[in-house]
């Protein structure tokens, strides 16, 4: 696996070569030039909300609860509703595989109750900001607890003589994205808020359960209609749905890495060659992206490229990740026919 999120970072600091992934990042309107322009977190408060009485610590009553990245908020604004208040660090919009924290971010840390984190290596920024928060009393809720990472998943094409990501040691990160360890992570983070804050037990139990119930049923849905295709495979430029493709039995066989300016007719051919290997049926590139070598390698491989939303950007309504997934789901049911 060439394009693992976490080794953006070091790759970049090896070479001059930008692996694919970290280029498709920069062509997006918000991406990673303007990683810490945005540097506000988002603050969800709900006039109407209930105030937790027996567990009195913000001005407000509530509990703080700080998230990292948009999957993690929507997972923990899905379970708190409004009797906590919940945050997010990295702003949507923003790449979360390269963030550099901000004060800002220190400072909602230091004054939080509660942090809720993916793991498996993902927030690579944590670990510095969190010491400089110096917050004795937060309690960390690590969602992927639990979730055995999947680490090479599959032949990968290499088109660049960019090196083995040597810092991706707990595995592939984006859990989030198969319906069940999202059902995993919600639980994860409903005990973790129990935990810290057992007034609301009863509220985090129904909501989690509410958001649950909804995740079964996508998950049904995904099952149903990729029963149809088995064993579609797929060729990406983000390493992000290995878990995914493992739930409903599908293949992504390679994740493509190209360099930063032109494609070398070495480069069009290992990925053309990887195309007829294992028969691949689809190219997918990520919402927003309008990168013309990926459309010119498209071509090349005379496959349609198209989006599927790793859900690393998007809208903080809860509902935002079932919307996302749907259309995920209709796009891997054309591309798999
Ligand atoms: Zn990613």
């Amino acid at each position: 696996m060439i394009v693992n999120c976490t080794g953006l970072r070091t790759g970049r600091q090896r070479s001059g070569i930008l692996p694919i992934i970290a280029l498709l990042m920069l062509s997006m309107a918000t991406g990673c030039s303007q990683s810490n322009r945005n540097q506000g977190t988002t603050s969800e408060q709900s006039p109407q909300a209930q105030e937790a009485v027996s567990t009195p610590r913000l001005q407000s009553g509530k509990t703080k609860i700080v998230t990292t990245f948009l999957p993690i908020y929507l997972f923990t604004k899905a379970v708190a509703g409004n009797v906590a208040d919940v945050e997010i660090l990295v702003p949507p919009g923003t790449e979360v595989h390269e963030y550099q924290a901000t004060p800002e971010n220190v400072k909602a840390i230091a004054t939080a109750n509660v942090l809720v984190k993916n793991g498996l290596g993902l927030e690579v920024f944590l670990e510095n900001t969190v010491k400089n928060a110096q917050n004795p009393k937060l309690t960390e809720i690590d969602a992927s607890k639990g979730i055995k990472p999947l680490n090479e998943i599959s032949p990968v094409v290499k088109t660049t003589q960019e090196e083995k990501d040597q810092e991706h040691t707990q595995g592939n990160p984006h859990v989030w994205l198969d319906p069940i360890l999202a059902k995993q992570q919600v639980t994860n983070i409903r005990d973790g808020l129990i935990a810290a804050d057992p007034a609301n037990k009863a509220t985090y139990e129904a909501n989690a359960a509410a958001y649950v119930k909804e995740l079964e049923s996508l998950n049904s849905e995904f099952q149903q209609t990729l029963q149809k295709t088995p064993s579609c495979t797929f060729i990406t430029f983000h390493d992000a749905f290995p878990y995914l493709a493992k739930r409903y039995n599908l293949k992504q066989v390679a994740v493509v890495q190209i360099p930063e300016d032109q494609l070398s007719p070495t480069d069009v051919q290992n990925a053309v060659n990887a195309v007829k290997k294992y028969k691949v049926k689809a190219l997918f590139s990520e919402p927003g992206v309008d990168n013309k070598l990926l459309v010119s390698l498209s071509k090349d491989l005379k496959l349609t490229l198209r989006p599927l939303d790793s859900l690393e950007t998007g809208e903080t309504d809860p509902q935002h990740y079932f919307q996302a997934m749907k259309a995920n789901l209709q796009t891997l049911e054309t591309a798999c026919k």
